[in-house]
């Protein structure tokens, strides 16, 4: 059974049991762009904007949508995001760089991370970045003094720990106690930043933020962190916090094998607008903006990897390899943190899986795996290799291990393909070096 929950939107199959994005054949994407390439829907990636944009605005207008840039953004991509109406997370001058030759307004984006430095928050102050995601001590002091050398305030949020786990990887867990990210409300750090940053003269204090993890199957973290978060914010209205912006961060989960079934956009949407709703009237607080950050759950189902079958490798009453010719340098998920995938032989989805196989790369590690003993229908020398869910996390963590060029992103739409980044050279791979 082809699994089309895992697919973009416009997958289907041909008659020949041929895989088919965006009105395209991807036996002849391979054949033009050659392999590796990742494949992104550009309906896929409009339709999960816009069900963002629509099942929270419907319940609260006053939200605005920030696409994480982290799970992958390049210029072409940041114009579709503007072109529906999103702003942006950033977490480096690199995506701020990014955010601005694509000529996205800069009032829209965000800075998030643990440790910003000096340099990248004096370009995003002086060019005039919408907030500052304040996540330590460090950061309150230098920022405050960035923003002061140039006659601004700036406007920031604060991120809290809660203390919440969201039951995901514990490499993804981010607003529990024992994280370098944010202030814990717990130790007491949450509530000594407040007031350190409304103390500080150059920093204006707009709300508080905080992120959980990702992915997120469970819809009770975000209730219950909500709720907490806006209790505590609570506590400092006498001492001048006034919450006009509320950023209960993203994480938001996606399928990324057939049988899981993360909750839909509308029902986060439900959770969090509903808690925030009831727990605001409950404390007599008002309403703030709510700013959403899903990255994941908006490229991730856009994107799909395809790669060639090389060398196969059957060891008998042990496994059978199936190497391909991109692998962790390109997709280094299933080796950081044991993500797992649906495989497709996209010229033979119609095809019965009859045999067992682990699908390798051709990178020099035996954790160089995609795909750990899935079924497959017989595997050729020449097949093209299907990954689904893969448009995020990893164009954005692709490296150049072993000096393979990470490979083009081709944008597809109505039958036509256009790429939005081309596969890398060895002349690129030897840009910066100095002999
Ligand atoms: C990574 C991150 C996100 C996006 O997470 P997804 O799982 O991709 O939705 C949002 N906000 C912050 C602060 C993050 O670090």
């Amino acid at each position: 059974m082809f699994p089309q929950n895992v697919f973009p939107d416009t997958a289907e199959i041909n008659q020949q049991g041929q895989l088919i994005i965006g009105g395209c054949n991807t036996l002849e994407l391979a054949e033009e762009y050659g392999t590796p390439v990742y494949i992104f829907d550009e309906a896929t990636l409009r339709n999960r904007c816009r069900s963002f944009v629509n099942e929270f605005r419907k319940l609260y207008p006053a939200t605005q949508v920030l696409y994480a840039s982290k799970a992958y953004i390049n210029p072409a991509l940041a114009k579709i995001f503007h072109e529906e109406g999103l702003g942006l997370d950033v977490v480096s001058g690199g995506e701020l760089a990014v955010a601005q030759y694509a000529g996205f307004p800069l009032e829209k984006v965000y800075f998030h991370g643990n440790n910003k430095t000096p340099h990248e928050l004096t370009e995003a102050v002086e060019q005039g970045i919408g907030r500052v995601v304040v996540d330590s001590f460090h950061e309150l002091d230098l920022l405050n003094q960035i923003a002061a050398d140039a006659g601004k305030v700036q406007d920031i949020l604060i991120r809290v720990s809660p203390g919440i786990d969201p039951h995901t990887h514990v490499y993804t867990t981010t607003g529990i106690i024992d994280s370098k990210f944010g202030f814990s409300i717990q130790t007491g750090d949450a509530a000594k930043a407040i007031r350190q940053a409304l103390a500080k003269s150059n920093l204006k204090l707009k709300g508080l933020h905080f992120h959980l993890g990702s992915p997120i199957f469970e819809l009770d973290p975000y209730r219950a962190a909500t709720e907490l978060v806006l209790k505590f914010a609570a506590g400092f209205r006498e001492e001048g916090l006034e919450m006009t912006e509320f950023s209960p961060g993203g994480g938001f989960a996606i399928a990324y094998t057939h049988d899981q079934e993360p909750p839909a956009v509308a029902e986060y949407a439900e959770t969090i607008v509903s808690t925030l709703q009831s727990t605001c009237a409950e404390l007599g607080m008002e309403l703030p903006t709510l700013l959403i950050e899903p990255g994941r759950s908006i490229i991730g189902p856009a994107g799909v990897a395809l790669y060639r079958v090389g060398a196969i490798k059957d060891i008998p009453g042990v496994r059978k390899y199936v190497s391909v010719d991109g692998g962790m340098g390109d997709n280094i998920r299933p080796a950081l943190y044991q993500a797992t995938y649906e495989v497709v032989s996209a010229g033979k989805a119609n095809q019965e899986s009859v045999e067992k196989v682990t699908i390798a790369g051709k990178y020099c590690e035996s954790g160089d795996v995609l795909a750990s003993d899935i079924m497959l229908p017989t595997a050729e020398s020449g097949d093209i290799i299907a990954i689904p869910a893969s448009g995020a996390y990893c164009p954005s963590m692709a490296s150049n291990y072993n000096l393979n060029p990470r490979p083009p992103m081709v944008l597809v739409k109505d039958g036509k393909s256009r790429v939005i980044r081309r596969r890398e050279s060895y002349q690129d791979l030897m840009l910066c070096d100095i002999t």
